[in-house]
């Protein structure tokens, strides 16, 4: 599950996960940056320092060392034991918040990540498409606590929007775009019935 902030990702992958429990699947719902014990302690010390301490390319190795984390000990043996994976972020994040945002490249980015996860790819990336404006108000609502981008200007989130963008229309396959704005069943909806085909 991709987006900008304010999107509505962990909304809509906790609506993915109940509703495929609710088939009787195995489903593990997890997040980045975190999802190990590592991984969790690199968020918080992303989000303590995320006034400008850590320069781009440190944060850009952060991102990906609690990646390959979270790749090794958690998404692959889920995987490997036939569970269904739901992942807030992955490596579209770093692409479009390091690469563009923090302007490291997006290729760069994607190459530190591709060794990070050994090449590991969703079946489906779910793309949730917010404009910077109403991902703003929406983050307002929010945990501002966790949300270390908003003093960033909306230039800022709409490089991030057209990175994930980007990387969506260079793989369309695998890709679902979503209108975030859309109201929150009618997506739940429609993204239960994309992953649905995409299940055995
Ligand atoms: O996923 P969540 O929105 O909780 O992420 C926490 C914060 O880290 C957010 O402000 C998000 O924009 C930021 N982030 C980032 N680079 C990533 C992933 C998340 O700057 N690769």
């Amino acid at each position: 599950m991709e987006g900008g902030d304010g999107a509505g990702k962990s909304t809509q992958a906790q609506r993915l996960a109940a509703a495929l429990q609710e088939t009787g699947r195995t489903v593990l719902r997890t997040r980045e940056p975190g999802g190990t014990p590592v991984g969790e302690q690199l968020r918080a010390l992303v989000l303590e320092h995320g006034n400008g301490e850590i320069d781009a390319r440190t944060e850009a190795l952060i991102f990906a060392a609690s990646r390959a984390a979270h790749v090794q000990q958690v998404i692959e043996p889920a995987l490997a034991a036939g569970t269904v994976v739901v992942c807030d972020r992955y490596v579209d994040s770093s692409i479009a918040y390091q690469g563009a945002g923090r302007q490291l490249g997006t290729e760069a980015v994607r190459t530190l990540n591709e060794w990070a996860t050994g090449g590991l790819e969703p079946d489906l990336t779910v793309l949730l498409d917010v404009e910077p404006e109403r991902g703003r108000d929406r983050r307002t609502a929010g945990d501002a606590a966790e949300d270390r981008l908003e003093s960033e200007p909306d230039a800022f989130h709409l490089q991030i929007r057209l990175a994930f963008l980007e990387a969506a229309q260079a793989a369309p396959g695998r890709y679902l775009v979503l209108d975030a704005g859309r109201p929150v069943d009618e997506l739940a909806e429609t993204i239960l019935r994309r992953v649905e085909k995409l299940l055995p």
